[in-house]
């Protein structure tokens, strides 16, 4: 059972360095990102492990692509039902819906991106 956690755990970690990374390089090479953001979706996969909130958030489960800010997605903000926000990628047309009180999971970074998140 130990060693299962520390899977978890390191996989986590890499995660979010592959996590870190793409987005340091999703501007310049659009690409590049998308296999960071591939590598860290199989690692998950493989530890069983569920991808952070914000990754799901930032990027596209279709293509792979990191979201940019105003250059690759559109976020909108909807109020139907419950207010919920819709990312469309401008790579693939996939859209993401992410509702608010998605937040059963406990949060292990205490990072806060929502306020930029209607930016774009
Ligand atoms: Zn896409």
């Amino acid at each position: 059972m130990k060693q299962q956690s520390n899977v978890k755990q390191i996989a986590r970690q890499r995660i979010q360095i592959l996590f870190e990374q793409a987005k340091k390089v999703a501007k310049a090479d659009p690409k590049l990102a998308a296999q960071y953001v591939l590598s860290a979706r199989k690692i998950a996969m493989a530890a069983k492990t569920r991808l952070p909130v914000e990754f799901r958030r930032e990027t596209c489960k279709e293509c792979n692509a990191m979201f940019v800010q105003g250059v690759n997605c559109r976020v909108r903000i909807k109020q139907k039902r419950e207010p919920h926000v819709v990312v469309t990628c401008l790579n693939c047309g996939n859209q993401t819906r992410i509702m608010f009180r998605e937040k059963k999971e406990k949060r292990e970074l205490e990072q806060d991106n929502y306020s930029n998140e209607a930016s774009c």
